[in-house]
């Protein structure tokens, strides 16, 4: 349920109804807009009859949300969600480019790749230091090493830095360093580590599930929402098709279908959605153009020595002439590149 205030409601009406929702047992989330203050009211609402607080002073609607999702559903609050990375507005009418090597490997390669996105525009530097792999003889990553490297990229670049957290007992040592905490595809599910994520004064980024539906993926939001971190992203980086042509298939539906039913900014994530190097500006384009807020883009100075996802990362002057034909492609429909 949700509780919408008039316009120039006081804040003493404001108060009452927080109290009226906590007095009956549920938990009361307010939600600041520029167009209107909103309470959502999360717990068993079911015997409570939303006209008990429609007839309350100063408020001008209360109504069931109809969807199973409800604080990041676009019902409880219209407006979209700019979320702020120390100056860097995700959500807004800019578009964030967020680029960087699939894994940190050594300064030399982080500090070389943070200095070229830099250059080409991007505003955030991505960097794995915990790798999820699907061999575990696999490189797993630099780890705490990994986290120090990129907060020296962050150090002499100004990017603010994504990286991806993969456990609950690694959430107090990425939050020190990231400014976006990225939680990866097969983590979408873990609800521990979601529910921690809640509890953290950082942003997050949510992959979506190699095989998870958009609905699913908008109740593992709410779980870090409904604990109390209301900045999470979502980020559509491809799903499991019955194709085998591409690594994944990247769901471009998603992006329209997302951004009405949530408030929350979306990403897109071209390099683990096509999964092909040669390909990776044409599904970064299409993001873009289909209402993204922002792009995540593989960049490596070598790919072909890089230790992770090499096959989809990008050289640096490819990757400045993606950021020069998504330039174009946000002028068209209007969005400057951040
Ligand atoms: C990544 O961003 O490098 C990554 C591992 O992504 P995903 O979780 O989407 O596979
Ligand atoms: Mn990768």
């Amino acid at each position: 349920m949700f509780i919408a205030m008039k316009p120039h409601a006081t804040q003493a009406e404001f108060d009452a109804v927080v109290e009226k929702v906590r007095a009956l047992g549920l938990t009361p989330h307010p939600i600041s807009g520029t167009e209107r203050r909103v309470v959502a009211v999360v717990g068993n609402t079911g015997t409570v009859d939303p006209d008990d607080f429609g007839m309350l002073p100063g408020v001008a609607e209360a109504l069931r949300v109809s969807q199973p999702f409800k604080l990041v559903s676009r019902e409880v609050k219209e407006e979209g969600t700019i979320i702020d990375v120390g100056g860097v507005q995700i959500g807004g009418r800019a578009i964030t480019v967020m680029a960087g090597p699939c894994s940190v490997e050594s300064r030399e390669q982080i500090l070389e790749t943070a200095r070229a996105v830099k250059a080409a525009g991007a505003s955030i530097l991505r960097g794995g230091a915990w790798k999820p792999r699907t061999s575990p003889y696999e490189f797993q990553g630099l780890r705490e090493e990994g986290l120090k490297l990129l907060a020296l990229a962050r150090e002499e670049t100004g990017l603010k830095i994504v990286t991806e957290v993969m456990s609950t007992d690694t959430v107090p040592v990425v939050a020190e360093y990231a400014d976006i905490l990225q939680v990866g595809a097969r983590n979408m599910q873990n609800y521990p580590l979601l529910e921690r994520l809640g509890q953290v004064k950082k942003p997050v980024m949510l992959k979506r599930a190699l095989s998870g539906t958009i609905k699913e993926w908008l109740m593992a939001a709410e779980y870090i929402v409904a604990k109390g971190n209301p900045n999470v992203m979502l980020c559509e980086r491809g799903i499991r098709t019955f194709e085998t042509a591409t690594r994944n298939t990247l769901d471009i539906n998603a992006i329209p279908v997302l951004k009405s039913l949530t408030h929350l900014p979306v990403i897109v994530d071209p390099s683990h959605g096509i999964g092909i190097r040669k390909h990776v500006a044409a599904i970064a384009r299409a993001g873009i153009a289909a209402g993204a807020d922002g792009i995540m883009v593989e960049v490596h100075p070598n790919p072909e020595k890089a230790l992770s996802d090499g096959h989809q990362s990008l050289a640096i002057p490819e990757f400045a002439e993606l950021m020069r034909e998504v330039r174009v492609i946000a002028l068209a429909i209007e969005r400057p590149v951040m």
